[in-house]
């Protein structure tokens, strides 16, 4: 089993990387942001109330949060060597859920990957996929609060991991196969 969690800043580049690294390690990709935007679209009860957070850069109560990863790692089966959890936890007290929920089917997190970027990079970064993705939360304003909260209650989120002895940063600068390089190697290097 290889249970990964991609964290950073909005626009560090978790979902891309997620993306290469699923292949790579025959992973579940699980974004909350992605499984959060399908509810809006689909304009159920969940994504109406998310949006109402999301749009304003605050992140949905765990509560919410913590029911669709329940299913997530109850429905895991040996079609995957596990999961990667890319935009969750964001909140301590959400690193604590998943910690018990693991526990509790028998798993464990084994490392946290941190990309690192600086804030200039991850505005210009957001603005520009803001031209284009479609996304309510990519303009100035709601970046700013994003990352604003991101300092306020995700970051604290590495210090726990880091008590576990889990915690990995990479530098996040660079193309898309260098930081995906770099990432392989430090999941390569655990075994
Ligand atoms: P990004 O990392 O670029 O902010 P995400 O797709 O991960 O993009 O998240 C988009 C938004 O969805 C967040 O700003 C937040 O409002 C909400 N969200 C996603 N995951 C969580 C989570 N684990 N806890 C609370 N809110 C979340």
């Amino acid at each position: 089993m290889l249970n990964v969690i991609i964290f950073g800043a909005p626009g560090c580049g978790k979902g891309t990387q997620s993306a290469l690294i699923i292949d790579k390690f025959k992973l579940k990709h699980f974004s909350t942001g992605e499984v959060l935007r399908k509810e809006i679209d689909n304009k159920t009860e969940i994504g109406v109330e998310a949006d109402s957070y999301i749009s304003r850069g605050q992140l949905v109560p765990d509560e919410m949060i913590n029911k669709m990863v329940a299913q997530t790692v109850q429905s895991l089966n040996s079609t995957y060597n596990g999961i990667i959890f890319d935009g969750y936890p964001r909140t301590v007290k959400q690193a604590e859920e998943l910690e018990k929920m693991m526990n509790e089917v028998g798993s464990s997190t084994h490392v946290l990957v941190e990309l690192t970027v600086p804030d200039h990079e991850l505005i210009n970064r957001l603005l520009s996929r803001g031209l284009t993705s479609g996304r309510n939360d990519d303009n100035l304003e709601v970046i700013s609060k994003r990352l604003e909260v991101y300092g306020a209650k995700t970051a604290p989120v590495i210090e726990f991991y880091k008590s576990l002895n889990k915690y990995v940063p990479i530098d996040g600068l660079g193309s898309i196969e260098e930081v995906n390089d770099r990432i392989v190697k430090a999941i390569d290097d655990l075994y």
